[in-house]
């Protein structure tokens, strides 16, 4: 630990709050590499769903389509006995019309279906090919994100004993002097405590008075800078 004076605590725990928030950010933020890896596989994988959909809806249409064919068929039929009982030359003309009716109705639902037949062969095709390659991409994905992984792990660990070092220095520091130091902290950019550098504040470089240096270097009593208002901080190792 570095050293006893408040100011110590004061400034390490700083020092670790910042730490805590960098690397939290770096742990939820995605290399820009994998963001692309992690698309792309997400991509394949959705292209398959998509597929089996497609087909499944295919298939029902043209079960649809199968029946349709059928029940027209029977009508065909029907109007084909019709036509050898008719009395009358209109009647006759009439169930022409219908049969011809009919004929455009077989047609077209016939087109519908090879058409269909045609889909869901390429579909097929497609979702076995896709399929057949997707355990493959999945174990590459994962070896992949498997370094990714790692290094978030490594980070937990780190994170971990950052914020137990911070639960140890808040209990330390004066309960005043922390809500002091919190507030400041969140005024001032999360730069509550800043150390001196050359008899000058190193975040605003404003000279520090004599008198204030003096305190400051006894490192008993907060004392701040007369610009920009952080708690300055001597350092005993580095001054
Ligand atoms: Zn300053």
């Amino acid at each position: 630990m570095s050293g006893e004076r408040p100011l110590d605590q004061l400034y390490r725990l700083q020092d670790r709050l910042r730490f805590v928030e960098s690397r939290q950010k770096e742990r939820e933020t995605v290399p820009a590499a994998l963001t692309e890896v992690d698309r792309a596989y997400r991509d394949r994988v959705e292209a398959v769903a998509n597929l089996k959909q497609r087909l499944a809806r295919d298939e029902a249409e043209r079960r649809k389509g199968e029946l349709e064919a059928a029940e027209i068929r029977e009508k065909q039929k029907k109007y084909q006995t019709q036509l050898r009982s008719v009395q009358t030359s209109r009647e006759y003309g009439a169930v022409l019309n219908e049969i011809d009716g009919v004929d455009k109705q077989l047609r077209a639902t016939e087109d519908r279906l090879l058409e269909l037949e045609e889909e869901i062969e390429s579909a097929r095709g497609d979702l076995e090919k896709r399929e057949a390659s997707l355990p493959r991409e999945t174990d590459e994905h994962e070896e992949k994100l498997k370094d990714w992984r790692t290094a978030q792990r490594a980070i937990d660990q780190e994170l971990e004993s950052a914020r137990e070092e911070i639960r140890r220095l808040e209990d330390q520091v004066p309960a005043r002097d922390r809500a002091e130091f919190l507030r400041l902290m969140e005024k001032k950019g999360g730069l509550a405590i800043v150390k001196v550098s050359n008899n000058s504040c190193s975040a605003c470089h404003v000279k520090i008075r004599p008198a204030a240096l003096q305190t400051l270097k006894a490192g008993r009593e907060i004392v701040y800078c007369d610009s920009c208002k952080r708690i300055l901080y001597w350092d005993q190792q580095s001054s």
